[in-house]
């Protein structure tokens, strides 16, 4: 799989991207993960990557012509399976989206900034827009690591355990159940004795009803969602 990210600020993905789960899968060659700097793709000296917007009023707009110059030079070295664009008003981001984006061979991510991108680029090069929640951030970075990194766990091999990614909280909509290690008693404070029984079927019963009853109290809409 291959993400490429387009950013005006590229220092502030270089971090998240760079540890734990995300780095391995890179190492191990399961995501290249490129981080591509819009302002190489202006013309002029200050690398202006901005303009005043049409009708007047407060913030700049990200200009056509350099998204349009990124876009288009990724997309005449391969296929894109989506080009996203991270927006609160886009569709809200679910883990269902990031399995499903999981299995996408080629992704572009455009990270917004400013009051956002011309409207253009959205409506003639953008297949999916996306919101990771209903406040507004500085910029699509942080939403784009977000994004890169839940589908990123998901992808085989990813995890050690694969298992461990299968039974993470919304899938199967459900929320995880609580987790413990040792010591088993701190200070008075236990962990549940069926933990501690060895009895691998009854566990697993016991961790699946803590799953419904933790999305029951905590999460009713999961299970009403389509
Ligand atoms: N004027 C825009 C609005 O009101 O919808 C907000 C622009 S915001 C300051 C700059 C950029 O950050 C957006 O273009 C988008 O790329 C990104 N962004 C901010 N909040 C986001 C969110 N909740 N989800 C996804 N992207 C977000």
């Amino acid at each position: 799989m291959r993400i490429d990210i387009i950013t005006v600020l590229p220092e502030l993905l270089e971090s998240p991207l760079n540890y734990s789960i995300v780095k391995r899968a890179r190492e191990k060659g399961l995501v290249e993960i490129n981080i591509i700097n819009l302002r190489d793709f202006t013309a002029d000296k200050y690398k202006t990557v901005d303009d005043y917007a049409f009708g007047g009023g407060a913030g700049m707009v990200m200009m056509i012509e350099p998204v349009y110059k990124a876009i288009e030079k990724l997309k005449s070295e391969r296929h894109y399976d989506e080009i996203i664009y991270t927006s609160p008003d886009g569709e809200r981001f679910t883990q269902k989206m990031a399995n499903i984006l999981s299995l996408k061979n080629n992704i572009i991510i455009l990270a917004g900034h400013y009051k956002g991108v011309d409207q253009r680029i959205r409506e003639h090069l953008i297949t999916r827009e996306v919101s990771i929640g209903d406040y507004v951030l500085s910029g699509g970075e942080i939403p784009a690591a977000a994004i890169t990194d839940s589908i990123v766990r998901l992808i085989p091999g990813a995890i050690s355990d694969e298992q461990s990614a299968l039974s993470d909280s919304f899938q199967d909509d459900l929320l995880a159940p609580p987790v413990y290690t040792r010591p088993a008693d701190f200070n008075g404070w236990k962990v549940p004795d069926i933990l501690l029984s060895g009895h691998a079927a009854e566990i697993d019963k016991w961790r699946h009803e803590q799953s419904l009853e933790r999305t029951r109290k905590l999460r009713p809409d999961l299970s009403d969602d389509e």
